[in-house]
């Protein structure tokens, strides 16, 4: 069992290395965005629930959160494990997530922090809008996003590296070698892929 919490600051790459991850050991990213969007595309009921929330901005309340979370862990293919993305994201989040995985004997095994220099990201963000025509992406608006991730998980970050669980990896470079990082700092942990 490989159980995986990735965090991120927008435009390091997350997306990218969580399926490099996820296939490499063979579980499921399990990113709650997704699972909300997902949700409002097919007009399920928790896709009312939330819909109007998340267009807002607002996050959704703990509790539907949690349940989700609850339910999506059950689910065969977390046989082997998880890579959890977005959630936690508050420190009521991760305590419910600590009891879950108690109560199952169980806990996280890493999380893995991308890191990367502000500067580097905002020009890169930049040149995708640019090469995209994403004029939403301002040097302002990429900044303000910054600042919100580094404010969203920095209380998460500081009770997982008190546990010793938290692996940072520079994410800036070539994927290949920065997927490479990953798994030499699992490795490390003797967080290995286990042979199907
Ligand atoms: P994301 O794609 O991770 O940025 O998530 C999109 C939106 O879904 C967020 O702005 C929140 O409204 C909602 N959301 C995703 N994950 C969570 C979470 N763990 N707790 C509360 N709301 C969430």
């Amino acid at each position: 069992m490989t159980r995986l919490l990735i965090v991120g600051p927008p435009g390091a790459g997350k997306g990218t290395q969580s399926v490099r991850i996820t296939t490499a050991f063979g579980i499921p990213a399990i990113a709650t965005g997704d699972i909300f969007r997902a949700n409002i595309a097919n007009q399920t009921e928790l896709g009312q629930q939330v819909s109007a929330i998340i267009k807002s901005g607002e996050y959704v309340p703990d509790s539907l959160t949690n349940d989700l979370v609850a339910s999506r862990l059950k689910e065969e293919d977390c046989a082997a494990g998880f890579l959890l993305d977005g959630y936690p994201r508050t420190v009521d989040q991760l305590r419910f997530l600590d009891e879950l995985l108690e109560a199952e004997g169980t806990a996280l095994d890493a999380v893995i922090q991308l890191v990367a220099d502000q500067d580097e990201i905002v020009s890169r963000l930049l040149k995708r809008a640019h090469e995209e025509g994403r004029s939403d992406d301002t040097p302002e608006t990429i900044r303000h996003r910054q600042d919100l991730y580094l404010r969203e998980t920095a209380p998460l970050i500081a009770v997982y590296k008190e546990r010793g669980l938290v692996i940072e990896i520079d994410a800036l470079g070539d994927v290949d070698d920065v997927a490479a990082r990953i798994t030499s700092a699992l490795a490390a942990r003797e967080i290995v892929p286990v042979a199907r």
